[in-house]
C-alpha cells in the first residue's frame, strides 16, 4: 500500500486530512489519485458509498485547482442537497491549508440569491445538484467556460432521480477539452450510454466487482408470514440493543404506519419520507446523525441525502423492486472499514429475490431464526449489566445523598439487590415475551413453490397492475406518452418536474405501452395538469388529464387492458400487544 506522499498528494492537503485521521488511502484513492495527478482524461469508478470517493477525486482537484484564477476550474454535480453540502464540506477541510480557495454548493431548496452573491464574488469549484444548477444557467449567472474537470458522483442516483436531461444540458455547456470522472456504485446501461457519450477512452476503476455488494456486509433473511413482519420487526430490533439503522419500506404511507407504530411502542424511531417538509426532514436527519434515534423508519428516496458511516444495521421491510436497490440500502451500512449486517423481513414469495440478489452480488445470504422471547431478554439484561458496569458516575453530586440511600437499602444483601435492580428494568419485558406467542417460519416448500423473481428494471414501477386507485391525497393522472415513446419513471419524472414551476411529489407511476399514469398530491394536479399540457416533447404535443375512475378504481382508461391492481398493504395484524411503554431508550 501506498502512501498519500507516494501518489502524489501536496503537502499542505496532507497536513488537513492527516488531522482528520486519514492515515493511509482507501484503494478507490490509490487508484484514482494519481491517474488524475498524471493529467489523464476520463475515469468510471464503480465505487460503493462510503469507500472515500470524495477523497480520492477532491485532493487532486484541489491540488490543480489555480487559486489565481477567480473562475469556476471544477464541477461537481451529484443528486442531493445534503451530498452536496456534505463534499463542499469535505473539500473545504482539505484545503484548510491552500489559501484563497472557494468552494460553492449550489442546491435547491435554498435561497438562490446567496448562491448567485457567492458565484460573483468569485469560486474555482462548485459542487451542484443539476436542477439548481441549470436555473443559475438559465438566469446567465454561472460561467463553466473555464472548467476543466467534470465530476458526476452517484450517477446512478442522478438517472434514477430523472436529472438525465439536465446533465445534458449542463455538459454541452462546459469546454469539449475537460476531464470527467463518474462516480457510481451499480453499472445499468444507462450510465454506459452516458460514457460513450461523453467520455473519451476512459480509465474504468472498480472498487469490488461490478453491482457487487461490499464485503463488510453479512445479509441476512427472516422469512415470516405476511401478518408477522412488524412482529419479526420488533423482536430484531430488541435482539440488538445497540441497534443503529434504517429500516427502508416500501411506500410513504407503511413508512409512516411502522414508525408510528414502532414510536407507540416505545422505541426510538422516527420517519422519514417525502410527505415531510424540507425542515422537517432535515430536523429529523440531524437527529439520527445525532443518535438521538436509534432507528429511522425511510422511503429509498428519502434516505439518499442522509450520510452516516456509522450504522449497525440496514433492515428491509420487505425487498425493493429491484436489485440495484438494495445494493444501495445494504451499502449503507459496513462503510468506512466498518462492519454491518443488511437485514431482510420477507414473506414466503420473496425468496426468489434472495436467491436473484444472491447471484448478481455474488454474496450468500444467511437465513436468520426469528429469536424467541427468553432470548432476548437474556441479551436485553446483558446488555443492561454491561451498562451498569460502564457508568460514569458523578462522585461529587451523588456522594452527597449516597449515605441516606445506603441507610435505606442496608438491610438488603448484594444477591437481592442486584436481582431488584434487574427486575426494575425487565420485569414488563419478560412479562411481554412470556405471553407472546412465536412466530412461526413459514414452510420452505411453499415458499419455494411460489417463487417471485424481480421484474426487469423498466417494469420496475408498473407491475403489470393495471387499473388501481390513487393513494390517500393523490390524484392519478393519465399521460399520452408511454414505453413507444421511451419513456421511463425517471424521464417522466424529470419531465414533471422540469415544466411544473416548484417542486412536486411524485407519488406512484405506472409506464403502458403507449401512455402512463402517475400520481401527484391532489392540491398539485391542476397545476401539473396546465403545466405539461403546454408542452411538447419529441414532436408529440403532451396531454394530460385526471386518470377517468383512477381516485375509485374504476378506471376506464385501464378498464378491458389490465386486471385490477391490489391495494397496499393493511397495517399488520397485531399480536401479544405492543412492546411494553416506558422502555427506556
Ligand atoms: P466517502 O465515500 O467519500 O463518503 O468517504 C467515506 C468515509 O471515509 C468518510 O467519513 C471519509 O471521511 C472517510 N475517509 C475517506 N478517506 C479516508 C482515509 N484515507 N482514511 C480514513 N478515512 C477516510
Amino acid at each position: 500500500m501506498k502512501t498519500f506522499e507516494e501518489l502524489g498528494v501536496a503537502a499542505n492537503i496532507r497536513k488537513a486530512i492527516e488531522e482528520m485521521g486519514y492515515e493511509n488511502p482507501m484503494p478507490v484513492q490509490e487508484e484514482v489519485i494519481p491517474y488524475l495527478l498524471s493529467g489523464m482524461r476520463d475515469i468510471i469508478a464503480l465505487a460503493q458509498t462510503g469507500t472515500g470517493k470524495t477523497a480520492a477525486f477532491g485532493l487532486p482537484l484541489l491540488q490543480q485547482v489555480n487559486v489565481n484564477e477567480n473562475v469556476p476550474q471544477a464541477l461537481i454535480l451529484c443528486p442531493t442537497r445534503e451530498l452536496c453540502l456534505q463534499i463542499a464540506g469535505d473539500l473545504a477541510d482539505y484545503s484548510k491549508y491552500i489559501d484563497h480557495l472557494r468552494v460553492l454548493p449550489v442546491y435547491g431548496g435554498s435561497s438562490i440569491e446567496s448562491q448567485i452573491k457567492g458565484l460573483r464574488r468569485g469560486v474555482q469549484i462548485i459542487v451542484a445538484t443539476p436542477g439548481r444548477l441549470i436555473d443559475l444557467i438559465n438566469r446567465k449567472t454561472v460561467n463553466l467556460e473555464h472548467v476543466k474537470y467534470v465530476i458526476l458522483d452517484e450517477a446512478d442516483e442522478m438517472l434514477n432521480m430523472g436529472f438525465t436531461d439536465s446533465i445534458d444540458e449542463i455538459l454541452s455547456k462546459v469546454p469539449q477539452n475537460r476531464s470527467m470522472l463518474l462516480f457510481s456504485a451499480t453499472m445499468p446501461k444507462e450510465i454506459a450510454k452516458i460514457t460513450r457519450k461523453y467520455m473519451d477512452d476512459p480509465k474504468e476503476i472498480t472498487i469490488g466487482r461490478k453491482n457487487e455488494g461490499s464485503s463488510n456486509v453479512k445479509h441476512v433473511y427472516y422469512m415470516v408470514h405476511a401478518k408477522d413482519k412488524y412482529l419479526a420487526l420488533k423482536r430484531i430490533a430488541d435482539y440488538y440493543p445497540d441497534i443503529y439503522g434504517i429500516i427502508f419500506c416500501r411506500t410513504r404511507r407503511e413508512t409512516q404506519e411502522i414508525a408510528d407504530k414502532l414510536i407507540q411502542d416505545g422505541y426510538s424511531a422516527d420517519s422519514l419520507h417525502g410527505d415531510l417538509s424540507q425542515a422537517q426532514r432535515d430536523y429529523v436527519m440531524q437527529k439520527f446523525r445525532l443518535r438521538n434515534l436509534q432507528l429511522l423508519v425511510a422511503t429509498d428516496v428519502a434516505a439518499r441525502g442522509l450520510d452516516v458511516d456509522s450504522l449497525t444495521h440496514v433492515i428491509n421491510y420487505g425487498l425493493p423492486d429491484d436489485i440495484e436497490s438494495y445494493n444501495h440500502r445494504s451499502g449503507r451500512t459496513g462503510r468506512a472499514g466498518k462492519t454491518g449486517t443488511s437485514i431482510a423481513i420477507i414473506h414466503t414469495k420473496e425468496k426468489g429475490k434472495v436467491r436473484e440478489i444472491e447471484k448478481i452480488m455474488n454474496r450468500k445470504f444467511e437465513q436468520g431464526v426469528i429469536p424467541k422471547g427468553d432470548v432476548i431478554c437474556e441479551k436485553q439484561l446483558f446488555h443492561f449489566v454491561d451498562q451498569l458496569e460502564k457508568v460514569k458516575v458523578n462522585e461529587e453530586e451523588i456522594s452527597r445523598i449516597l449515605p441516606s440511600i445506603y441507610r435505606r437499602l442496608e438491610w438488603l444483601e448484594k444477591e437481592d439487590l442486584i436481582k431488584r435492580i434487574a427486575s426494575l428494568e425487565f420485569n414488563r419485558l419478560i412479562e411481554y415475551y412470556q405471553d407472546a406467542a412465536e412466530i412461526e417460519t413459514p414452510n420452505e416448500r411453499g415458499a419455494y413453490g411460489e417463487d417471485k423473481s424481480y421484474p426487469r428494471r423498466k417494469d420496475r414501477t408498473s407491475g403489470g397492475n393495471g387499473a388501481r386507485s390513487a393513494e390517500k391525497g393523490y390524484s392519478r393522472l393519465f399521460i399520452n406518452i408511454g414505453r413507444t415513446d421511451n419513456v421511463n419513471p425517471a424521464t417522466l419524472m424529470g419531465l414533471i418536474n422540469d415544466y411544473t414551476p416548484n417542486k412536486v411529489n411524485i407519488g406512484r407511476i405506472d409506464i403502458m405501452q403507449n401512455f402512463s399514469f402517475f400520481e401527484v398530491p391532489e392540491r398539485d394536479a391542476s397545476k401539473v395538469i396546465g403545466a405539461l399540457n403546454k408542452q411538447q416533447r419529441e414532436g408529440r404535443r403532451i396531454s394530460v388529464e385526471v386518470a377517468q375512475g383512477g381516485n375509485n378504481g374504476d378506471d376506464r382508461k385501464d378498464r378491458g387492458r389490465y386486471s385490477r391492481g391490489e391495494k397496499n398493504s393493511k397495517s399488520q395484524a397485531k399480536r401479544g400487544g405492543g412492546y411494553p411503554k416506558g422502555k427506556r431508550r
